[in-house]
């Protein structure tokens, strides 16, 4: 069975399903009995998540900020032309 550092190591693998058999099972019986590397692969996964998330979410209207920048591009591209 893996230690925790070892599944540390291959927590981004398991995520991402590119683990054999063997080192997922030796995975799994850590986690059965580490709460630590338990909370350490979810939290990985979360982040992962949310990664995916805000990569695909591009119907986000832009902020306030960015509007104004945008704004002030537009009265100078007119004024320029
Ligand atoms: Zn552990």
């Amino acid at each position: 069975m893996y230690r925790c550092s070892e599944v540390a190591e291959r927590a981004s693998l398991l995520i991402d399903g590119e683990l054999g058999f063997l080192p997922r099972l030796n995975i799994r019986l850590h986690l059965a009995i580490c709460r630590g590397c338990r909370a350490f692969i979810e939290q990985m996964r979360i982040t992962r998540e949310l990664t995916a998330m805000a990569d695909t979410a591009d119907d986000i209207p832009p902020g306030e900020e960015i509007k104004a920048a945008l704004a002030q591009r537009q009265m100078q591209l007119k004024t320029k032309g």
